[in-house]
């Protein structure tokens, strides 16, 4: 009788320990539920609110600001076209270059007038966008003997890059004649593909010193998701983009074996280590992803049909004021102004598909870097840091038209939205 007596104690003291632990396991749960709820829409306010209106004022002015020089760009192409071909200048240096038996050696001195000239003409402008303005936003950290140096860097570049290109590009116009446009569109991507090879090991080098990256807790973090993402520790680097700006930026450049990632020391310098993984995880992503040759296969579909574009166009205009202008046919390099600015207008008007094909691929990698660094703070937080070059919050039709990358609203939203999925 005691025996049951006490196995009735026991039994009831077990129920009531199991009862309360229990109780209290739910009552973890209810604390740790309401702990852990997310309300994504004040998080993304937090973010977005963190900008004072002075700040949101500068960058929206800043980015709106770009939206009218391209306007204003093109119509200095315009103005250039007008001076060479209306004005005569065309027809002038065609009747200098005349004593040049070679058409190739000719053709070749014609760009470089054309480039020369077009950068002087150019130049009032180029001082007041690249130098002046930036200044102005407090974006550049260049005096203008430093700024000119680099200006002149390019020029040399593109003297070089673009007689050749031209030169080449004409043969293959006077070789194939009336299907100039398929082939030539072909020897423009083909340039393409070798100007992305070699900008790594042969440009980029000309503007900053590139290094691997320093040694610390920031590399072995770096390095840990890119070897779990299959990309060789020896394709990250780091350089000093702060030479030129303050801005914050990484990227990929490259192909084949030249392919590699690039941070640069302002996003070391003013970002913390979740910024920082969040930023190189999106650039990872544009590796893993082979978003280099994506962009190599839209960007020959978009010369195709630019080049056809110009053949229906250039000739339309030869018929019309070839006379007067001095111009008979597409081989003649005297029409050289005309398909530049045929080119220009259709890249112009081309603006909203070509920053759809690149802002779509921005989109994937910042999945792919959520997913990766898994630091939705991180992500967000440098989304924010951006405003001082980008606009933070566009209206949908202005982010669709003007953007190449997500606008910061997109990624704050994005990386909250995953942050409120992914608690743990
Ligand atoms: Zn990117």
């Amino acid at each position: 009788m005691k025996r049951s007596y006490l196995t009735l104690i026991i039994l009831l003291f077990t129920l009531i320990v199991t009862n309360a632990i229990n109780s209290k396991a739910d009552l973890t749960i209810q604390e740790q539920t309401k702990e852990f709820h997310f309300d994504t829409d004040s998080a993304i306010n937090r973010y977005l609110s963190a900008l004072t209106i002075e700040e949101k004022e500068k960058s929206d002015s800043y980015f709106e600001g770009g939206y009218w020089l391209m306007i204003v760009e093109f119509l200095l192409e315009l103005i250039i076209a007008w001076v060479f071909l209306s004005l005569g200048l065309s027809k002038w240096i065609k009747r200098i270059l005349f004593r040049f038996k070679n058409v190739n050696v000719k053709n070749l001195f014609y760009t470089i007038f054309y480039l020369l000239f077009a950068y002087l003409i150019s130049f009032p402008l180029n001082i007041c966008v690249s130098f002046f303005r930036e200044h102005k936003y407090g974006l550049s950290n260049m005096n203008f003997g430093e700024w000119l140096t680099e200006d002149l860097i390019g020029l040399v570049l593109l003297l070089i890059a673009g007689s050749l290109l031209i030169m080449i590009l004409f043969i293959a116009i006077r070789k194939v004649q009336e299907n100039w446009w398929i082939w030539g569109s072909g020897v423009l991507t083909l340039f393409l593909i070798l100007m992305i090879f070699i900008a790594p090991v042969f440009i980029s080098p000309l503007f900053n010193d590139y290094k691997p990256l320093e040694e610390g807790k920031i590399k072995d973090e770096i390095l840990s998701m890119a070897r779990a993402n299959g990309v060789p520790a020896e394709n990250v680097y780091q350089f000093n983009a702060s030479k030129q700006s303050n801005r914050i930026s990484a990227n990929v450049s490259g192909i084949g074996s030249t392919i590699r990632i690039s941070l640069n020391d302002n996003l070391l310098n003013q970002c913390n280590l979740e910024e920082i993984k969040a930023v190189m995880a999106h650039e990872l992503g544009h590796y893993v992803l082979n978003h280099i040759y994506e962009m190599i296969i839209y960007f020959s579909i978009i010369i195709f049909i630019g080049f056809a574009f110009i053949n229906w166009l250039f000739k339309k205009g030869v018929v019309k004021y070839g006379k007067k202008w001095g111009v008979d046919e597409l081989s003649d390099i005297g029409g050289l102004p005309l398909f530049i600015l045929i080119f220009s207008f259709y890249f112009l008007i081309a603006t909203p598909v070509t920053n759809n094909i690149i802002r779509s691929n921005e989109v994937e990698a910042d999945y792919f870097g959520l997913n990766t660094a898994r630091e939705p703070d991180g992500f967000a937080s440098v989304a924010m840091k951006l405003s001082t070059y980008r606009k933070i919050n566009p209206g949908k039709f202005e982010e669709f038209i003007f953007f190449d990358h997500p606008s910061g609203k997109s990624r704050v939203t994005i990386a909250m939205q995953w942050k409120s999925e992914h608690l743990e």
